[in-house]
């Protein structure tokens, strides 16, 4: 048995007076899907961002393929280039072509040679079914093709583990389909991805576990089937309630 890629042990941490992750434990293997899903204000997007040391904690520790993250300096840089991130504003730098948003990372940080990330860019923009609009400028694709780009952004940093934070939730309706089609794909394809989202259908497809957290706190995991249909827990229940 191989150590899962992300291991969370005991994780505390707090905005002043609020315990907003509680003794969290929580263990990804590799090419595993996981579904974080709770009410808003439970503490996903901090889960998600201490993941990648984009929020400090206080006990406990966090690593990424058996290596605990430091706290800075030039290790934390290349470890958190493991975690790809995509939140809910596609964040893409608008003075520069989906091409260059896509080659940025890996030149800068990895320092890979300009024809070699954009050959990788292209190829990875044709995965996401926008390699046709390489020399446009962010603004001129819709949310669901940006959305597209920053996944293929992320995707070009080779990374272990994809986090998405309701990579939909501010996508029009009609778009979210075709953003959820390249998340499926990339489920299928081994990818380890932690998963803020309240699409069903694509838990159901894609994810083979559900963390459902309430209040800073995890309170029941379990495959979608099960939980969806027969979540154990009182507060999984009532929140089932109001979102179905
Ligand atoms: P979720 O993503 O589940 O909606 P968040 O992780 O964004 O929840 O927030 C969890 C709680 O922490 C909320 O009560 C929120 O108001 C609070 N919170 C989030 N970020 C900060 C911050 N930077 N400073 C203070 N409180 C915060
Ligand atoms: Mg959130």
């Amino acid at each position: 048995m191989s150590e899962p890629l992300v291991v969370m042990r005991d994780v505390n941490k707090h905005f002043g007076d609020l315990h907003v992750l509680q003794d969290i434990n929580l263990e990804v293997d590799k090419g595993e899907v996981v579904i974080l899903i709770g009410p808003s204000g439970s503490g996903k997007s901090t889960l998600c961002r201490t993941i990648n040391r984009l929020e400090t904690f206080e006990s406990g520790s966090i690593s990424i393929d058996g290596k605990e993250l430091p706290e800075e300096g030039k290790e934390l840089a290349a470890l958190r280039a493991d975690v790809g991130m995509v939140f809910q504003s596609f964040n893409l730098f608008a003075h520069k072509t989906i091409l260059e948003n896509v080659t940025l990372g890996p030149i800068k940080v990895r320092g890979t040679k300009k024809a070699d990330a954009e050959k990788r860019a292209r190829e990875l923009l044709d995965r996401v079914g926008i390699g046709h609009q390489a020399e446009k400028y962010p603004a001129q694709l819709s949310g669901g093709q940006q959305q597209r780009v920053a996944i293929a952004r992320s995707l070009a940093m080779d990374p272990k583990v994809m986090l998405f934070d309701e990579p939909t939730s501010a996508l029009d309706p009609e778009m979210i389909n075709e953003v959820l089609d390249v998340m499926v794909e990339l489920a299928k394809s081994g990818m380890t991805m932690i998963v803020v989202t309240h699409e069903m259908g694509f838990a159901r497809k894609a994810a083979n576990r559900v963390v459902f957290l309430s209040d800073g706190q995890i309170v029941e995991q379990a495959t979608p089937e099960e939980f969806f249909t027969n979540p154990t827990s009182d507060r999984a229940k009532d929140f089932l309630g109001k979102i179905l």
